[in-house]
C-alpha cells in the first residue's frame, strides 16, 4: 500500500478527529470553556501547520510567502482586539433588543441533547455568515475590507486569519447578539465557534485532503473553498459559506469541484497594498476615493 497516496483520504477525518478527541478530553466531562477553545485554537494551528510540511497538497508554503508576517498581524489584530470589542458591543446590544421584546432570549431548545442544539447553531451561524458574505462580494465598501482575504495567489493555514479587522469586528458585533437574542446557551456557542476554527482551517491549509465527489455536498471541503479564492470572478462570487455547503446550495451559489477548475488565485490587478497598515488602510482609503453606496464592479 502506497501510505502518500492513502493519507490524502483520511487527513481530514484524522485532524478532525484528534482535535475533537483532545477538546473532550481538556473538557474531562465539564462544560466547554474560553480557554480551551483558545488551547485547541493554537493546537489546531500548529497541527496543521506540521502537516502541510509532511503532506502538502498544492504549490504553496507559509515559510516561503513574504505575506506571512503581514497574515499573522492580522490574525493577532482581530483576535486580540476585533472580536473582544465587537463582542462586548453585541451582548450589550442584545441586551439592549431584551429590554424592548419580552420573547428575546427565550427561543432555544435549551433542553434538548448537546449536540442538537450545536447542528442547529451551526446552520444558523452559517446562514449569517453567508449573508453577510455575499454582501461583502457585491457591495464595494463591504469589499474594500473583504478584498484582503482574498488577495493571495497561494493557500496555506496562515489564510484563514488574513481578515481585515473592521470584518471581522463587524461579523462579531452582528452575530454574538442574533445568537444571544435567540437564547443560544454560550457553551453551544463555544462548540460552533471550534467547528468554524477547525473548518476554517482545514479549508485554507496546504494539507492535502481528498474527497469522493459526493461528499462536496455534505462538508465545506478545502477544494470548495479553493473554488472561492480563484481570480476568477465567477468562480470567486460562489461558495461563499465555509461551515457547510448547505447555504449555497440552497441558494444556487454553489460550485463543484469536478466541473470548475481552478488555474490561478488571487485578485486581478493587485489592488491591495503590500504593507500592514496600508492594508489596514486600505478599505478607508478606498471608502474616502468613492462612495458608500458604491456596487462592486
Ligand atoms: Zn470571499
Ligand atoms: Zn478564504
Amino acid at each position: 500500500m502506497r501510505w502518500r497516496e492513502v493519507l490524502p483520504w483520511i487527513s481530514w477525518w484524522f485532524v478532525m478527529a484528534a482535535c475533537y478527541a483532545a477538546t473532550l478530553t481538556l473538557c474531562a466531562g465539564a462544560p466547554i470553556t474560553p480557554g480551551i477553545l483558545f488551547q485547541m485554537t493554537l493546537a489546531n494551528t500548529f497541527g496543521i501547520v506540521a502537516l502541510e510540511q509532511l503532506l502538502p497538497g498544492r504549490n504553496a508554503n507559509l515559510f516561503r510567502d513574504r505575506q506571512s508576517l503581514n497574515d499573522m498581524g492580522h490574525g493577532v489584530t482581530f483576535a486580540f482586539l476585533g472580536r473582544p470589542l465587537a463582542t462586548a458591543g453585541s451582548f450589550a446590544l442584545a441586551a439592549l433588543i431584551a429590554r424592548h421584546w419580552s420573547g428575546a432570549g427565550n427561543l432555544w431548545p435549551t433542553n434538548t441533547a448537546l449536540l442538537a442544539q450545536v447542528a442547529p447553531a451551526i446552520l444558523v451561524w452559517a446562514l449569517m455568515d453567508y449573508a453577510l458574505h455575499r454582501a461583502m462580494h457585491t457591495f464595494a465598501p463591504l469589499w474594500w475590507f473583504h478584498a484582503l482575504h482574498h488577495d493571495t495567489p497561494q493557500l496555506h493555514l496562515l489564510k484563514s486569519g488574513r481578515l481585515h479587522v473592521g470584518e471581522e469586528a463587524l461579523r462579531y458585533l452582528c452575530f454574538p447578539a442574533v445568537m444571544v437574542t435567540l437564547g443560544t446557551p454560550p457553551e453551544v456557542m463555544l462548540w460552533v465557534a471550534l467547528w468554524a476554527v477547525f473548518s476554517g482551517n482545514l479549508q485554507h491549509s496546504n494539507l492535502d485532503q481528498r474527497f469522493p465527489d459526493w461528499m462536496h455536498y455534505v462538508l465545506p471541503t478545502v477544494q470548495l473553498h479553493v473554488i472561492h479564492h480563484a481570480r476568477e470572478r465567477h468562480l470567486q462570487d460562489s461558495n461563499y459559506s465555509g461551515n457547510t455547503p448547505l447555504w449555497d446550495i440552497a441558494f444556487g451559489t454553489f460550485r463543484h469541484p469536478a466541473r470548475n477548475p481552478v488555474t490561478r488565485l488571487g485578485l486581478e490587478g493587485a489592488p491591495v497594498p503590500p504593507g500592514f497598515l496600508a492594508q489596514l488602510a486600505y478599505p478607508f482609503r478606498a471608502l474616502a476615493r468613492s462612495g458608500a453606496g458604491d456596487a462592486r464592479q
